[in-house]
């Protein structure tokens, strides 16, 4: 049996909120969102149960807020969700000076690791062929100084010509992310690099660096190094395909996961899962991608697997192995997707969002 039992006896999929969002996010979603079905049903699983939310420029229209209570307190009743890319830097004021749409609900929920996977796929160009890392970007504090305070914000202008934002580090908030890293090495190549700047802030980067190398002693299996910011995107672009899992603040880790996804391809592959120790949310890492908005070329790649990352994460929580299964499967039918040459522009080629679409349903339906 998969899931949670119905009173009728027969088993009930996740229930999964999905929010479009704004830019590409209508063409993307839904491509991940039906990638996501068809994988489920090849798997035999339970059929997913999505609930449709708003959020982004169509709520501020409808609800008068880009993230409206009413989605936050319907996601709470969900077991993940979807979440598109929002252009927050084109809402209207207030909007666009406040918290954005996924910082709001990273900080209501408390999704303190953003989990950045960027792998280049054999078949598709890359900057850094081989590249197969996870960034492990710490969520909830560092110099994000728009979600590092309880009340206000730690960015301020004490006058018109002086503006100040804070840097917040905390020992639990680097230990539960070394954490995470450390874990999730395990279960891949068994390599942690951090990632600080503790030569110049030596007090803030000082403790995440040294933190990290604490819980490291607690990982004696798994070997650790660590660069600083500045010489680890030498390193990435030099040496890409030899990092394994990289844990960073915040800022940097957000920095960096663009970097490494677009060595590996295109920005426009590259996922991300948004996790606490109960909740998850998948998330590409890029943005909404204004300049590319509305002409069916955006890669759907980065949503789709942002969305198996979710499942198999909704398989291990519940120990469902064919939910598991169907995530894995995304991943199997994405890339022999593209190994067929068939990929978006981003990646050299030349298919639309839904024809790739139309191929991964296709080779998910097929049994690949
Ligand atoms: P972006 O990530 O949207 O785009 C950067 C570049 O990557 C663009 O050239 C874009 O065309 C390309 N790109 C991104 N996703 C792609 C895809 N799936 N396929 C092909 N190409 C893709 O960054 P930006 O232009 O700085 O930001 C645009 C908007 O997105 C801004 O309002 C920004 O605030 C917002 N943003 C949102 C998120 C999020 O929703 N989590 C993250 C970053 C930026």
């Amino acid at each position: 049996m998969t899931g949670n039992d119905r009173t009728d006896g027969g088993p009930i999929g996740p229930r999964l909120g999905v929010l479009i969002g704004d830019g590409i996010g209508p063409e993307i979603v839904p491509a991940a969102v039906a990638v996501a079905d068809a994988a489920v049903a090849a798997a035999g699983a339970a059929p997913l149960e999505w609930h449709p939310l708003p959020i982004g420029a169509s709520a501020i229209d409808e609800n008068g807020t880009p993230t409206p209570a009413a989605t936050l307190d319907a996601l709470a009743a969900l077991d993940g969700w979807v979440l598109g890319p929002h252009d927050s830097a084109a809402y209207p004021e207030p909007f666009r000076s406040q918290l954005n749409p996924s910082g709001t609900v990273r900080r209501h929920f408390g999704l303190y690791a953003n989990i950045r996977p960027a792998v280049a796929f054999s078949g598709a160009r890359a900057v850094v062929p081989g590249m197969d890392l996870v960034v492990v970007r710490e969520n909830t504090e560092g110099f994000y100084a728009d979600r590092n305070t309880v009340a206000g914000t730690g960015e301020f202008m004490p006058s018109p010509d002086v503006a100040i934002a804070l840097g917040v580090f905390t020992r639990t908030a680097v230990r539960r992310i070394a954490v995470t890293a450390f874990e999730l090495a395990r279960r891949r190549r068994r390599r942690v690099t951090v990632v600080h700047k503790a030569n110049v802030l030596r007090l803030t980067m000082g403790l995440f660096r040294d933190v990290c190398r604490e819980v490291g002693r607690d990982y004696p299996d798994v070997a650790v190094d660590d660069l600083h910011i500045d010489a680890a995107t030498v390193h990435l672009v030099r040496r890409g395909a030899d990092f394994d899992v990289v844990v960073t603040e915040n800022m940097f880790g957000d920095v960096l996961s663009d970097l490494a996804g677009e060595l590996a391809g295109s920005l426009g592959t590259a996922p991300s899962l948004n996790t606490s120790d109960d909740r998850a949310m998948a998330q590409a890492a890029h943005g909404s991608a204004p300049d590319i908005a509305g002409r069916d070329v955006a890669n759907p790649i980065a949503m789709m697997l942002s969305t198996a990352m979710l499942l198999e994460w909704l398989g291990d929580r519940r120990g469902d192995a064919v939910l598991r299964d169907a995530g894995y499967r995304v991943h199997a039918a994405v890339r022999s997707t593209v190994v067929r040459g068939i990929t978006t522009p981003d990646l050299g080629g030349s298919t639309t969002t839904s024809g790739f679409t139309a191929a991964v349903v296709a080779e998910l339906a097929a049994g690949g």
